[in-house]
């Protein structure tokens, strides 16, 4: 179905997509598209090249083309955890799956904490990532000093996300003096993790007594249930709105968090913004019992209920984005009783497949796709020039054949702990090409290492 002129190892030339259907701004048409080295070129039915200069061409008739996801929210374990993952790997496996940016969590080894450690990462990102990408600052209980420092074109924000495994304090969201102390002082995107650790760990205790140490694994969400994500949330957002601060919310959950966000300010003015997560829209609590630890997340899945309520905030804009919160961990730390196995799961491979899954469910439309994953989530970070098909952006691209059925299985994944929650699973929609920057980095099955994704650049103000 694609002719390349030239082998995918000479990614850096000129390309043309001939014939592709474009989902972009709440538009799907028919159109072709010129990239030129970087950026997208032209976007027009009557692009004429000179034949005997260099260039792919690639047919995109059946297929779509939609903007590359940006994914805020990975943690890919490089630095000290690449046991588990690494930036090479997961970068592989995020360009397979149609995710062309990534914003990395700090919660790392060592944590990043300095500025210094953070540049370290963005370094070994240059040498070493297939996708564009940028890296959090972390905040803990004790170096909100060191991320007022923090460069805020050149990264993304700053946040605790993870960290709570590694520190002692626990969630930074349960101290509100300390995060009155931040907003008051921070003129950076600040994004967080919302669950209050006292009624975790009441739910714990209460639980514990019934079973022991083998607590089974659909009682997760009734420990980390929805008291404990709503009545946090809901202070953060006092809080933020006290200061005016530019505060983001993770993995949102439930129904009743959603339902405290603004639908009523356009997207860009938009002070307090909000994301779900794939694995919280695909899963519900029926599933604990066939698929235990493999989907024991933090937040936790939750009801079906909930799991609704997050597909209703999405259409009324309650939410504004969708995330992977991709967390791998090996196969060995998902296994064992309840208190044992780690939270989080892989996800990057598989978070567009799944969302085009859905759209065949009629959850969710292709535009709001685009939307959600790549429009939005550039307008809410001020990430320069890319998250839109535009002549002049990057040339951040993914074609996908939405009926090409194929199935997940080990032989397949491309995550380094080689597992997925999706094993097994049909998807309607399979991913075909992915453009980074211009380059084709992937296209049926076939990567080029050559070309490394780029850092992002967000506008100063935020
Ligand atoms: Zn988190």
């Amino acid at each position: 179905m694609i002719v390349y002129k030239e082998p995918l190892k000479n990614s850096k030339m000129n390309t043309i997509i001939r014939n592709a259907t474009i989902i972009n701004e709440g538009k799907i048409f028919n159109s072709d598209i010129f990239i030129k080295n970087e950026r997208i070129e032209k976007i027009s039915n009557s692009i004429s090249i000179d034949p005997q200069s260099n260039f792919h061409e690639i047919n995109g008739e059946n297929l779509h083309l939609i903007p590359g996801m940006i994914d805020d929210q990975v943690h890919f374990r490089e630095p000290g955890l690449t046991h588990k993952a690494d930036l090479f790997t997961e970068s592989k496996a995020a360009v397979a799956g149609g995710i062309t940016s990534f914003m990395d969590m700090p919660n790392t080894l060592p944590n990043t904490l300095t500025n210094e450690l953070l540049e370290q990462k963005y370094a070994l990102a240059a040498k070493k990532s297939l996708a564009n990408y940028s890296f959090f600052m972390g905040l803990t209980k004790d170096n909100w000093e060191e991320t007022l420092k923090t460069d805020t074109e050149n990264v993304c924000g700053v946040t605790d996300d993870g960290l709570y495994f590694s520190k002692e304090d626990g969630i930074i969201a349960n101290y509100p003096e300390y995060i009155e102390k931040i907003f008051a002082n921070s003129n950076t995107l600040i994004a967080l993790h919302s669950e209050n650790d006292a009624i975790i760990k009441r739910n714990t205790e209460k639980l514990k007594q019934e079973f022991n140490e083998d607590i089974p694994f659909e009682y997760h969400h009734i420990i980390r249930n929805e008291d404990a994500c709503y009545s946090t949330t809901k202070e953060l957002i006092n809080i933020a709105k006290k200061y005016g601060n530019r505060l983001h919310l993770f993995h949102i959950s439930t129904l009743a968090e959603a339902e405290l966000f603004d639908n009523k300010t356009t997207l860009n003015k938009k002070r307090i913004t909000a994301e779900a997560c794939v694995h919280h829209l695909w899963f519900s609590d029926q599933d604990y019992k066939k698929l235990g630890a493999k989907i024991k997340w933090n937040p936790a899945i939750k009801s079906e209920v909930n799991q609704k309520g997050l597909f209703e905030a999405l259409h009324n804009g309650k939410l504004d984005i969708i995330a992977t919160d991709h967390a791998p961990h090996t196969i060995e730390e998902k296994t064992g009783n309840y208190f044992k196995t780690l939270s989080g799961g892989p996800l990057v491979q598989h978070a567009l497949p799944a969302l085009f899954e859905m759209y065949h469910q009629n959850k969710i439309s292709l535009e709001m796709i685009a939307e959600k994953t790549a429009h939005n989530v550039a307008q809410i970070y001020k990430l320069k020039e890319r998250g839109y098909i535009r002549e002049g952006y990057f040339a951040d691209l993914v074609l996908v054949d939405l009926n090409l059925p194929w199935k997940v299985t080990k032989e397949n994944i491309l995550y380094k702990c080689d597992w997925s929650p999706f094993e097994e699973q049909v998807f309607q929609s399979k991913i075909i090409t992915t453009i980074v920057n211009g380059n084709v980095v992937y296209s049926n099955g076939v990567f080029d290492y050559t070309p490394k994704g780029m850092r992002l650049q967000f506008s100063k103000i935020r």
